[in-house]
């Protein structure tokens, strides 16, 4: 295995393409807006950069793993030759399955096609497919060159032969792969999304502000980040989509979003990638809190 076709250049796509590449392999990265693979290149060879000032690399690694990406806007052209798909195009069921009947379609017929959603049915994306054996969940976390975990979901038909390929892939990159079964949010969102959503009600209550209740969940429980400033990092939009899946995937009220983040999506704050959603980053993208609509 040796080329590889990623889709979606934003927050996760970027930074798939770039641990592929970094561990040698070749990658094409295709997204349909041409200002995001600006943007995701441009993502990358700052994490790059910062690699090289940190002497966890070399200079010449960095131009090779940048030389070993190439971009396109069309699925066809950036697919021709692949051995394995990584699909991270935004997380909305339609679109993914629109592009797995697309990669199915240009793809050989011994392509992996594997998907970085968070939360959706990988049974139902293979199911478009005349591969459902080949199509698996290869679930990266945020920031992808950093986070050790990929979560490696079987769907209802994935075969063994298919997932012993994708762990020990995973295993090429430095990761550590983790095997779990395909249900609502498989394991790391049925766990983390429930505690973020929490958070985001707390708020809503009027219990505690954003620094408190970050502030709580930091020091008290030893998280790296509180569960608001880590909804502003993986996007409200995204959070949104996963417990809407599990909500109605499981037809379990506990799962149902907070009207507060539902409010904040249709008002555009997004988190980090928008500029705003709990915090600010619009200025020196130092995270200030915001003030945050209730009602
Ligand atoms: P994002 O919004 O940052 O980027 C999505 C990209 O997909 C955009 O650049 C968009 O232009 C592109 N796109 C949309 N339609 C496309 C198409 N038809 N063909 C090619 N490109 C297309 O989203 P993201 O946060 O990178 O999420 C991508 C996937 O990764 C989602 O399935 C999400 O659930 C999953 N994921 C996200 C996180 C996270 O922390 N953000 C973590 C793990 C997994």
């Amino acid at each position: 295995m040796q080329n590889i076709a990623v889709i979606g250049a934003g927050t996760m796509g970027n930074g798939i393409a770039h641990v592929f590449a970094q561990s040698g392999f070749m990658v094409n990265l295709i997204d349909i807006s041409k200002a995001s693979l600006d943007r995701g290149i441009a993502t990358i060879t700052k994490n790059l950069d910062r690699m090289v000032a940190k002497e966890k690399i070399k200079e010449p690694a960095k131009s090779e793993t940048l030389a070993r990406i190439k971009t396109f806007t069309s699925l066809e052209d950036g697919t021709k030759g692949a051995d394995l798909v990584v699909e991270a195009a935004t997380e909305n069921l339609d679109l993914k399955l629109d592009i797995f009947r697309q990669l199915d379609a240009a793809c050989d017929t011994d392509t992996i096609l594997a998907t970085n959603t968070s939360s959706i049915s990988i049974t139902q994306i293979a199911a478009v497919t005349k591969r459902p054996e080949k199509v698996i969940g290869m679930h990266f976390m945020n920031p992808v060159p950093i986070m050790q975990l990929v979560e490696i979901i079987r769907g209802y038909s994935t075969t063994d032969e298919t997932t012993d390929t994708i762990m020990s892939l995973s295993e090429k990159l430095g990761k550590t792969p983790t095997e779990v079964n395909d249900y609502p949010g498989f394991v790391a969102n049925r766990i983390l999304m429930p505690m973020i959503n929490e958070a985001i009600e707390t708020l809503y209550n009027n219990v505690a502000g954003v620094n408190e209740i970050d502030t709580v969940m930091k020091l008290g429980m030893a998280h790296p980040m509180g569960p608001l400033q880590l909804a502003d990092f993986i996007g409200l939009d995204v959070c949104l989509s996963i417990l809407n899946v599990m909500y109605h995937g499981f037809k379990n009220p506990k799962y149902a979003p907070c009207p507060l983040l539902v409010n904040m999506v249709m008002a555009g704050k997004l988190g980090v990638k928008s500029g705003e959603g709990f915090y600010d980053y619009s200025e020196s993208r130092k995270a200030e809190k915001v003030s945050v609509q209730f009602s």
